[in-house]
């Protein structure tokens, strides 16, 4: 009789198998000046996991590795004078053209940059499709405009500020793309209820014990009733949403009984 964990290992390469026939192993590249920041991450928890078992590869490509002086030269001052320095494009560019060589011309290029669309979970769950993605980080001023122009086919921010590299930005890409990835997450784990999966955020969570310097946990989670534990987390991700991000409601998929609830509780918060 095998043990659990041995089960768990031929489920795991069944599993690996079946995703290498399909095509569905993500192979992502990543073209950074700072390789090693990347090291960490990914050698942790969910992310490494998704490595260990094949449902996706991750190569750091260092930008100073596609240059042709012996100072291994990245940027240079921006034309028209100004502050900071600008990554030049022939390394990028080769860089790509390199990449592309062994995994074909289709990948998107994704440049990260603080003027891209903003990244969230309908763009996650789309690149999460995707068999290749070749993400750049830019450093400093960024990157010479013809970059922009002639080699990435899409443009990421995560979020409205400034960070000093794209590397932090990269790694927020790839964690939320890789969670997205067939067999990442076990069952348990690959929730649909979680945040932003169907417009809803999610409801709240509890753990032992049940009762923490007389807090009590809410006395449904404990009752064993199945239906009513689901709806009671139901109306919950409903009114949460509401309390704190409206705008979501309007792309979720409601029941009768759901958007009555939302209409009561939005009578309810007027009248407050
Ligand atoms: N001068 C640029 C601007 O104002 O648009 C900002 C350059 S930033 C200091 C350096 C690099 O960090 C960018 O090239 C980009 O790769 C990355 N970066 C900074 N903020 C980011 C954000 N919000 N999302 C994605 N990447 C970002």
């Amino acid at each position: 009789m095998p043990e659990k964990g041995e089960i768990q290992n031929e489920k795991f390469k069944i599993l690996h198998f079946a995703s290498c026939i399909l095509n569905l192993v993500m192979r992502i590249d990543i073209l950074s000046l700072f390789p090693k920041m990347f090291e960490s991450p990914f050698s942790e928890s969910i992310i490494k996991r998704a490595i260990d078992r094949g449902l996706v590869s991750i190569f750091v490509h260092n930008i100073r590795n596609f240059t042709h002086d012996k100072h291994h030269t990245v940027d240079d001052y921006p034309y028209g004078g100004g502050s900071g320095m600008v990554l030049k494009p022939a390394p990028l560019f080769e860089a790509v053209e390199s990449i592309k060589g062994e995994i074909g011309d289709t990948a998107p290029v994704i440049l990260l940059t603080p003027q891209g669309r903003l990244f969230c979970h309908q763009v996650a769950q789309e690149l999460s499709s995707q068999p290749n993605l070749v993400l750049i980080c830019g450093h400093y001023e960024g990157v010479d405009e013809r970059v922009r122009e002639h080699l990435v086919t899409d443009e990421i921010s995560i979020g409205e500020y400034v960070l000093t590299g794209g590397e932090l930005a990269a790694m927020v890409v790839v964690d939320a793309v890789v969670r997205l990835l067939p067999g990442v997450l076990s069952s348990e784990q690959a929730s649909q209820e979680d945040s932003y999966a169907q417009g809803f955020l999610e409801y709240p969570q509890y753990t032992r014990p049940q009762v923490y310097r007389e807090w009590e946990v809410p006395p449904i989670l404990l009752s064993g009733n199945h239906q009513e534990v689901a709806r009671w987390r139901r109306e919950q991700a409903i009114q949460r949403t509401l309390e704190r991000r409206p705008d979501l409601l309007g792309k979720a998929v409601l029941s009768e009984e759901e958007r009555k609830l939302v209409d009561r509780i939005k009578a309810k918060r007027d009248r407050a």
